[in-house]
């Protein structure tokens, strides 16, 4: 070997142990590592298991701060183990962290409240089923005084307490007793750790708000103009006048006066549970006359006499009546007492034929007197009520054609139920819904007064009631909806 054979023979040892040295480094040389194990599953490496735990500290610090509590409970089943290993593959803390509070979030002792949704009818598009509430709270009192403060938005706080406490005052002559009151729907109450990633009620009106409205966003809001009055911003924006009341708590009644600039609210609520109001009711009310035409061939046509005056009458009515929510969902009438008799006008008219033209000025009511108005023409649950829900009159009690007409269409949806369109051919239509029976046919020609079917409860409907509507046009597609009680 020569010298130089030597120095090349060393170099390249040299080199070649370099490359061993780096290649070992490279492939093989252990590390101390942390292992995070989570539910015995492992999410990751760290090297700093300290630095994991302070974020754990800091986010249970936090937590105690924002609710308030003297425990946080850091992820279930975590464990870190250290480890040699030859895995590189080595996640940040914070990457760790975050996968831990996403997997496995912190946790506090609190109430797991589930208000079971119930199935609510609507009579105008069918069926709905409500879905589950839950509501997370820390402190089970929060939620019984929230739900008390719901309960008295429908029901005033002094007959809640009066019917709480037993000290209705009896009837004497006219009045109303509250015979229960109930949440309709089922109520569970579970006690233990609840997720710091779902929204814990903490603060009453924060809950006050969302068990009424179903949500804790900021309302729709309204300012007052000039010459304002509540029922028609109510009616300008989709609420009954009842909603209106409910979501602005500082009114009483529609005839409170607004001033310019006043703030309102136009929240449309929309309760999480269903409170049930049972009432007795005695009350005296107003009995309107009939309009009565009678038809003489023998008189000229365009003669018209009135021979007897009408008199409005009144009756003492005991009803009783449901509420959900403050809103009337069934009424019977119980008993009827006539205080002072009803006097019919009645209007001699010259006519060859009896008439298929409906009188625009004189309209008969279609249903027995009296009887009770449980859901007015208006907005009510967002949407557009086309038209009056006559109940307590009892289940196939006669309903009567409004005016003079021909018979358009009578039939059956699983919505109307069994209906009648008359066309009083001056324009207007009635309609006639959820009927027992049916006792016209189409085509035919029919009077004022005239029977054409009796009450019922057929397609979707809460309890018996009349469904009665008046269009200006045909119904539904080129007509529009009137107040029925402008015509009486
Ligand atoms: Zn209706």
């Amino acid at each position: 070997m020569n010298k130089k054979t030597v120095f090349i023979t060393f170099i390249c040892l040299i080199l070649s142990s370099f490359v061993f040295f780096v290649g070992y480094k490279k492939m093989d040389n252990p590390q101390e590592l942390y292992r995070v194990y989570l539910k015995g599953e492992t999410i990751g490496y760290i090297e700093n298991k300290e630095l994991l735990e302070k974020y754990i500290d800091d986010a249970q610090i936090a937590l105690k701060e924002k609710y308030n509590v003297d425990k946080v409970y850091a992820p279930n089943e975590l464990d870190v183990i250290k480890e040699i290993t030859y895995n590189q593959k080595i996640s940040t803390e914070e990457e760790i962290y975050e996968k831990i509070k996403d997997k496995s979030p912190f946790t506090i002792n609190g109430y797991k409240i589930t208000i079971k949704g119930i199935q609510i009818i609507d009579e105008e598009q069918g069926e709905i089923t409500t879905e589950d509430t839950v509501v997370y709270v820390l402190d089970k009192e929060l939620f019984n005084e929230a739900v008390k403060n719901t309960v008295e938005v429908f029901v005033s706080e002094e007959n809640y307490n009066n019917f709480i406490n037993n000290t209705q005052k009896e009837i004497t002559d006219v009045g109303t007793i509250i015979e229960d009151i109930y949440i309709k729907n089922e109520i569970t109450i579970k006690e233990g750790r609840i997720s710091t990633d779902e929204t814990i009620f903490t603060d009453l009106d924060e809950l006050n708000k969302y068990l009424l409205f179903g949500t804790t966003e900021e309302q729709q809001k309204y300012t007052v103009k000039d010459g304002d009055v509540i029922s028609d911003i109510a009616y300008n924006n989709k609420l009954s006048v009842e909603e209106f009341l409910i979501a602005n708590p500082e009114f009483t009644s529609a005839s409170n006066l607004l001033y310019e600039g006043q703030i309102v609210n136009l929240g449309l609520i929309d309760p999480m549970f269903n409170l049930i109001e049972e009432d007795h009711v005695v009350e005296i009310q107003t009995q309107k006359y009939d309009t009565i035409i009678e038809y003489d061939s023998s008189l000229l046509v365009g003669y018209e006499k009135v021979v007897q005056e009408g008199v409005d009458g009144t009756v003492k009515v005991t009803k009783k009546v449901q509420k959900s929510n403050g809103e009337i969902e069934s009424a019977i009438i119980a008993t009827t007492e006539i205080v002072k008799p009803t006097v019919s006008k009645i209007v001699v008219k010259g006519s060859k034929v009896i008439p298929t033209v409906g009188n625009v000025g004189v309209w008969y009511w279609p249903t027995n007197k009296p009887y009770i108005i449980t859901s007015t023409y208006g907005w009510r649950w967002g949407k557009l009520h086309e038209g009056l829900d006559i109940s307590g009159t009892g289940y196939g009690s006669p309903i009567y054609a409004a005016n003079n007409g021909t018979v358009d269409r009578a039939g059956y949806t699983s919505t109307n139920g069994n209906y009648i369109y008359i066309n009083h051919n001056n324009g207007y239509y009635s309609i006639y819904a959820h009927l027992a029976s049916i006792n016209v046919t189409v085509g035919q020609a029919v009077s004022m007064g005239d029977k054409i079917g009796t009450m019922g409860q057929s397609g979707y409907a809460f309890g018996t009631h009349l469904h009665f509507g008046i269009y200006r046009g045909y119904p539904f597609t080129t007509g529009y909806s009137v107040n029925p009680l402008n015509f009486y």
